[in-house]
């Protein structure tokens, strides 16, 4: 019944695009992109394939899916997701609006899906919105894919068994990032506030802050307990100490950016101290994340 499909190279290929700079995958990728399931527990289930991982709650209510890719994969998406049930998908929930978990919107809108977002991630997803370091641009979605529901700090859903909560934790990977939370099942999608590549993308042209991620990441630490299991918005199942691994990796960059702002060092100086050092190699792509990083301290 289940269709499960282990990772091969191009998967893997995708997910490298994503280290910091989204994205590189062009139309003849997708033809080739499969999607995998992988079961998490409590009829909750985690669907991979190009994008940010898609959360998928199935049960006697119906189909409750977070995040939805790519519209070039949603034909494949909605057949994965055929394997596991025969319900329709009743509601989307986007982790937020960038068009790697969300561009799927108006595909599952047009079969009858509500959407549901934040405030903030409705509103970038109405209009152009240009993405930081890539300056990738994304276009304003159609009506059939914008939320229909949206909230500004909490949500609960009962549906299949758990208390879902939908939680904006403010400011972080962008200004409209929600985290769903099964408390039933103790399972939690984190959407891009945790990813599990190195240092995580943040969109400071479209509200994402570094502080604002370290807070967001304690709040989530505080909500979960050690026995949860976290679907981060990209790459593998992940526990609580990992959250906190991760956590540790952005205090302690965050110190030597804060630092080597107090000593007054140029934006060259400050990249030739290797404040990632130990986490990524120190290249191109390492140093415009530093960059836009140390902006936030200096205004430089
Ligand atoms: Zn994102």
């Amino acid at each position: 019944m289940m269709n499960i499909k282990t990772s091969n190279n191009r998967i893997a290929l995708a997910l490298l695009a994503f280290l910091f700079l989204p994205f590189v995958v062009t139309a003849q990728d997708f033809d080739n992109i499969e999607i995998t399931t992988i079961p998490v527990r409590g009829g909750i289930y985690v669907l991979q394939g190009s994008g940010g991982n898609i959360g998928v709650s199935i049960g006697d209510d119906g189909t409750l899916i977070i995040d939805d890719q790519f519209a070039q994969l949603s034909d494949k998406i909605m057949a994965a997701i055929a394997e596991l049930t025969d319900k329709p998908v009743n509601f989307v929930v986007n982790s937020h609006f960038h068009y790697d978990h969300s561009d799927g919107n108006e595909n599952f809108g047009r079969a009858g899906a509500y959407i549901v977002a934040t405030d903030n991630a409705r509103r970038r997803m109405e209009s152009t919105q240009v993405l930081a370091g890539s300056g990738r641009v994304q276009e304003p979605y159609d009506d059939i894919g914008l939320p229909t529901m949206t909230f500004f700090d909490n949500m609960r859903f009962y549906f299949n068994g758990n208390a879902i909560d939908l939680v904006y934790t403010g400011n972080g990977h962008t200004d409209g990032d929600a985290q769903i939370y099964f408390r039933e099942a103790n399972v939690i999608h984190t959407g891009d506030m945790f990813v599990r590549y190195r240092m995580p993308f943040i969109d400071q042209a479209n509200g994402g802050s570094m502080d604002g991620m370290i807070d967001a990441v304690m709040n989530l630490a505080d909500l979960i307990n050690d026995d949860t299991i976290i679907i981060p918005g990209h790459g593998e199942l992940s526990n609580r100490d990992d959250l906190l691994d991760y956590r540790a990796m952005l205090v302690t960059v965050r110190g030597k950016l804060v630092r080597a702002k107090v000593q007054g060092l140029t934006p060259e100086e400050m990249l030739a101290t290797e404040p990632a050092d130990g986490y990524v190699p120190p290249n191109d792509n390492t140093n415009a994340w530093l960059l836009r990083a140390y902006e936030e301290y200096t205004g430089q």
